[in-house]
């Protein structure tokens, strides 16, 4: 019977059994191992000892312990093994937990048992090393993971602690967007990646072949969603977005994941209430989950609980332009703030602002035109304090068919591949509106990352689509 029966532990009870492991190196650093005898699988970290003992710091994903294998205990076969075995070889080890002060996280293992799964070649040594590793750029700041050889070797390079203590709080941070929109009983919703139209400009639209035809990659989840938006009025998505960025900075990708919302019947307020509800929720489950991994990044604790906690406040675009203008930065209005502007008036906040009603020649056609100043759109961005930048933008749609057709024509945009688009005004069209978050960027900045590139496993830039 479907149901209430169904068994929410997909390893109906055999967790142990079904995985191959049972027990987690996490949890022997907490203690709940201490005095017993316990089997570790794991990956060799580093080794060093003589020729009596072996110190071998053995990692999995939940952390690291030290263990520690003598030849009188565990006997000439297994001790060469461990001796002989080099960073990175998958090991079994069995041995008896010791608490004991001197070892990073408290507790030793004392091996009287070793078994090498998957040994490394010495031909062929594990290539990422301490030296591999610490890279600056030329200005002499360091660059996790940014060197060409680290990234050609990205795929090895996903099991260093920084990028899986990465990796870790990208998972959280998707979680909790989850459990925000769910919680507000959105609908997940999917959008096609083959398009026929541009969203953010054609600029930075891919072009791929498609058959007899031309296609191109998405850029936004959003107008598909505002044709769905009559049938489901609060829906969301997190999925990946295309963009041909050439510029080289921090924050832009080819591909990245974007997490979007679009919601009936609201106002440029009560959406940006949702941003800020997300970038709150993302932060607190952060500090909830992924204490440690923040600390071990040397993130200011109480900076991230401020982002959870705090109302963000609010700016227009025009009072941000007379701040930039008074601290000497050459902006003139109408212009939509790119990064460089963004990063000096970020630079003194200490929680993300909103800016909102930009000038409407600084937005696309979709952007809605704001009825008590025609100069104006009903938008928002949401930048991110620390000199990090747009993190959010959003607003009210144009959504009457007269106007969303006058706005198409005033920017001599063709009609032909937003007629489905149109048409969602056509029948029974209602105000709403929603936002876009970039996740990639809201996982580099509250991890205090130097690039976007350090918080997805394969980052695609205009440079790189390997490994
Ligand atoms: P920017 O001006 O920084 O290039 P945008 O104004 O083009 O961004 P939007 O079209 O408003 O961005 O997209 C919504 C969100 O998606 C942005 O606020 C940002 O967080 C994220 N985003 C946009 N482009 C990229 C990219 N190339 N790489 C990573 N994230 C991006
Ligand atoms: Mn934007």
């Amino acid at each position: 019977m479907l149901g209430g029966d169904i068994e929410l532990d997909p390893t109906n009870g055999q967790t142990g059994a079904s995985m191959g492991k049972t027990v987690w190196i996490g949890e022997v650093q907490d203690g709940l191992y201490d005095g017993k005898t316990v089997e570790l699988k794991g990956w060799i970290k580093r080794t060093r000892g003589s020729n009596k003992m072996r110190f071998i710091v053995l990692r999995d994903s939940t952390g690291e312990i030290q263990c520690v294998g003598k030849k009188d205990t565990i006997g000439e076969e297994s001790f060469l093994a461990l001796k002989e075995a080099l960073i990175e070889s998958s090991v079994i080890l069995n041995g008896t937990v010791n608490v004991d002060e001197r070892s990073e996280g408290g507790h030793e293992l004392v091996v009287n048992a070793v078994e090498i799964v998957g040994a490394v070649d010495p031909e062929r040594p594990f290539p990422i090393n301490k030296e591999a590793l610490d890279v600056v750029d030329e200005d002499g700041e360091p660059m996790p993971g940014g060197s060409e050889f680290l990234l050609n070797h990205r795929h090895l390079y996903l099991r260093t602690s920084r990028m899986t203590t990465m990796l870790k709080l990208r998972s959280s941070a998707f979680g909790a967007i989850h459990n925000y929109f769910r919680a507000g009983d959105f609908i997940e919703y999917q959008a096609p990646n083959f398009v026929a139209g541009a969203v953010e400009g054609g600029s930075t639209l891919f072009e791929v072949p498609y058959f007899d035809k031309v296609a191109y990659l998405t850029q936004s989840w959003q107008l598909y969603a505002e044709a769905a938006m009559p049938a489901l009025e609060r829906l969301y998505t997190i999925a990946p977005s295309f963009r041909a960025e050439e510029s080289r900075t921090r924050r832009h990708l080819t591909e990245f994941w974007h997490a979007e919302m679009e919601v009936a019947w609201a106002t440029n307020d009560e959406i940006m209430a949702h941003g800020e509800g997300v970038v709150r929720h993302i932060a607190s489950t952060l500090l909830d989950e992924r204490e440690s991994e923040l600390t071990s990044l040397n993130r200011d604790l109480d900076a991230i609980a401020r982002y959870a906690d705090s109302p963000y406040p609010k700016m227009r675009y025009d009072e941000a332009v007379e701040i930039l203008q008074s601290k000497g930065v050459e902006v003139e209005w109408g212009e939509d703030l790119d990064y460089s502007k963004e990063k000096i008036l970020t630079q003194d906040f200490d929680l993300p602002h909103f800016l909102t009603h930009y000038p409407k020649i600084a937005k696309p056609f979709y952007h809605r035109v704001d009825p008590d100043d025609e100069k104006y759109v009903l938008c928002h961005d949401l930048l991110a304090p620390e000199g990090y930048g747009e993190i959010i933008g959003g607003g009210e749609r144009t959504w009457s068919e007269e106007e969303i057709l006058r706005r198409l024509d005033e920017e001599g945009t063709p009609h032909e591949p937003y007629q489905f688009y149109i048409d969602t005004r056509s029948y029974g069209g209602v105000p709403h509106g929603g936002f876009g978050l970039g996740v990639d960027r809201v996982v580099s900045w509250l991890a205090g990352a130097s690039h976007i590139r350090e918080v997805i496993p394969f980052p695609r830039t205009s440079r790189r689509v390997t490994p």
